[in-house]
C-alpha cells in the first residue's frame, strides 16, 4: 500500500499515527497518510521562513524558470497524475487528465509568463517628489484547498505564491492527497530549493489551525466549504493576516424563451454532473422560461438518463462515483429531503447496473428534482453533488429575484440570444462571475471569486499578483 509523506524542508517524512486513503469506486483503502499535527506543521513554517530570504531574492526569471520546469516535469508525467487524481476523486479519468491536469500545468506556465510580461508598478510625479510602488513578497503563505479539484485548485495557488517570491505551506485536503504528493516529488527531483514549498497532511483541525494561527504565516489563501472559510477568517483576522476565501456556491443557470435549446440541454448536462456535480461552479438551480419548460425538460430528463455512470477509467463514463462514503450520504439525504418536501424526482431513481467490483463504490445517478417546495432547505443549501432543481418562471425579473435568494454568489449562467438582456440580466445577478451560453470558460487574466457568503477577495492574473504581494509607496524628494 502507498505511504504518502510529508515534504517539510526539502525531505521526505512519515508520522507515527496515518490516515487512510480510500478509493472511491471501490470503497476501499488504498493508500496511507501522515496524520500529521502541529509538530509538522511549525516544522513546515520554520522552514518555509527561513528559506524565503534567499527564494524572495531571486531573479524573478529565476522563479519563472522553476515553474516552467515544474509544469513541464507535470506534463511529462500526465498520465500518471491523471491516473492518481481519477484514483483518488472518483473521477473519469479522461475528465481527470483533459481538465484537472492540463489546466494545473497551465496555471504554473501562466503565472510564471505573467511575472514576467506584466509591468506592475505606478509612479506619480507632484509637488518636487517622484513616488513609485513598489510591490513586494508577503512571506510565508498557508494553502489551504479541498478535494475536488484537487491539483487545480493547489497550483492556482502554489504558482502565483511562488512567482512572486513567496515561501508556502501546502495543506491539501485530507480526502484526496495524493496528487499533491506527486507533485512534491516532482519539486524534490527538480531540486527545488528546501523549504521553498512545503506539504503537510493530515485534518483541517489539526494541521489547517495550526498553519492560520501560527505568527509566521503571513498570508492564507483557502478553497472550500463556507462554514470552514468563516472559522478561518475569524481566526486569521485576529492577527491581521492577508486572506483570500474561495467558498461555496449555489449557482443558478437561466435558460429564456430565446435560447439556443439545444446548446443549452448540452451545455447544462455538464454544468449540472460534470466532476459528479462536485464543482463549485455547478449550476445546481436551473430557472426556465415558461414558454419553453415543458420541451427544455423533455429533452434534458432523456439525455441526463443516457449519462453513463461507472468506473471512472472507462473512457465511455461520464460520472464515476462520489468523493466519500460520508459525502455520498449527505447527497443521498438531500434527494430523501427533497421527496419529502413535495419535489418530484424526474431523474436519478433508474438502476446503478454497476459490474461486481464496484458494487462498494459511492456511485449515485445524476438526479432532477421539479416541483420542489419554496421553502425547501434545499433551495438555499448547498448539495455539490449530482443533483438539480428545476424550476419555471414568466418574467425574467423573477428569475433574477430567486437567482439572488441564496446566501450564496459564486457564479451563474444566463442562456439568450438577446444581447441587451445579457449584459442587462449579467449585471443584476448578485455573483463573481456570470457566464452567457456557455459555462467553464476561464481566462486566467480575469478575476476569480465570490459575493456574499461564496468568498472573500480575488484571484487571478493581476489580483493574485496583488494578493501575494504588498504594496509599498515610495517617495523621493527631487529637491
Ligand atoms: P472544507 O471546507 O471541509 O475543507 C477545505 C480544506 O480546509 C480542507 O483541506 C480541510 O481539511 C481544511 N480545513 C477544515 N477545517 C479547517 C480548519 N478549522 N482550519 C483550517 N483548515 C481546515 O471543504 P471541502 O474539502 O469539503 O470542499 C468542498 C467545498 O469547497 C464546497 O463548499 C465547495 O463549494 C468549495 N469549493 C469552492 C471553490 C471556489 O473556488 N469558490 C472551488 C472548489 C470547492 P480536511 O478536509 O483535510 O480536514
Amino acid at each position: 500500500m502507498e505511504q504518502i509523506k510529508n515534504y517539510i524542508d526539502g525531505e521526505f517524512s512519515e508520522t507515527s499515527e496515518t490516515l487512510d486513503n480510500f478509493n472511491p469506486a471501490l470503497g476501499k483503502v488504498y493508500s496511507v497518510q501522515p496524520k500529521s499535527g502541529s509538530m509538522e506543521a511549525i516544522a513546515a513554517v520554520v522552514s518555509a521562513k527561513k528559506a524565503f530570504t534567499k527564494w524572495s531574492a531571486t531573479p524573478l526569471e529565476k522563479r519563472a524558470e522553476w515553474l516552467h520546469k515544474i509544469a513541464d516535469k507535470i506534463e511529462e508525467r500526465i498520465d500518471e497524475f491523471a491516473e492518481a487524481e481519477s484514483t483518488d476523486v472518483g473521477k473519469p479519468l479522461w475528465l481527470a487528465k483533459q481538465m484537472d491536469i492540463s489546466r494545473s500545468i497551465h496555471n504554473f506556465r501562466f503565472f510564471a509568463t505573467e511575472i514576467i510580461h506584466k509591468k506592475e508598478r505606478s509612479t506619480t510625479m507632484s509637488d518636487g517628489s517622484v513616488n513609485y510602488e513598489l510591490r513586494q513578497p508577503v512571506g510565508v503563505a498557508a494553502l489551504i484547498t479541498p478535494w475536488n479539484l484537487p491539483l487545480y485548485l493547489l497550483s492556482w495557488k502554489i504558482a502565483p505564491a511562488l512567482a512572486t517570491g513567496n515561501t508556502v505551506v501546502c495543506k491539501p485536503s485530507e480526502i484526496t492527497p495524493m496528487t499533491a504528493y506527486l507533485l512534491s516529488q516532482v519539486m524534490h527531483d527538480l531540486g527545488l530549493p528546501k523549504g521553498v514549498c512545503n506539504f503537510v497532511y493530515g485534518t483541517g483541525p489539526d494541521v489547517g489551525e495550526a498553519l492560520i494561527t501560527h505568527p509566521a504565516v503571513s498570508l492564507i489563501s483557502f478553497t472550500g466549504g463556507t462554514a470552514t472559510g468563516s472559522t478561518i477568517a475569524s481566526k486569521a483576522s485576529a492577527q491581521f493576516k492577508k486572506l483570500s476565501l474561495e467558498l461555496g456556491g449555489k449557482n443558478a443557470n437561466i435558460i429564456f424563451k430565446d435560447a439556443d435549446l439545444d446548446k443549452a440541454v448540452e451545455t447544462s448536462l455538464k454544468s449540472s454532473f460534470l466532476n459528479q456535480g462536485e464543482i463549485c461552479l455547478c449550476g445546481s438551480r436551473i430557472f426556465i422560461q415558461e414558454d419553453i419548460f415543458e420541451d427544455f425538460k423533455k429533452k434534458f430528463v432523456a439525455k441526463t438518463k443516457e449519462l453513463i455512470v461507472g468506473d471512472p477509467k472507462d473512457k465511455n463514463s461520464f460520472m464515476g462515483p462520489l468523493v466519500s462514503k460520508e459525502h455520498f450520504e449527505k447527497v443521498k439525504s438531500c434527494v430523501e429531503l427533497a421527496k419529502k418536501d413535495k419535489g418530484l424526482v424526474l431523474a436519478g431513481d433508474e438502476d446503478l447496473n454497476l459490474p461486481d467490483h464496484l458494487k462498494g463504490g459511492y456511485f449515485m445517478r445524476p438526479t432532477i428534482i421539479d416541483e420542489l417546495s419554496d421553502c425547501s432547505d434545499l433551495q438555499q443549501k448547498e448539495i455539490f453533488g449530482p443533483v438539480v432543481t428545476l424550476r419555471s418562471f414568466k418574467y425574467p425579473k423573477d428569475a433574477v429575484k430567486w437567482a439572488n435568494t441564496t446566501p450564496y454568489g459564486l457564479s451563474a449562467s444566463i442562456w439568450t440570444s438577446d444581447l441587451k438582456r445579457a449584459h442587462k440580466v449579467a449585471a443584476q445577478l448578485d455573483a463573481g462571475t456570470v457566464w452567457v451560453n456557455t459555462w467553464l470558460k476561464r481566462d486566467l487574466r480575469m478575476p476569480f471569486g465570490g459575493v456574499k457568503e461564496s468568498g472573500l477577495g480575488r484571484e487571478g492574473g493581476e489580483d493574485s499578483i496583488k494578493f501575494f504581494t504588498e504594496s509599498k509607496t515610495v517617495c523621493i524628494s527631487l529637491s
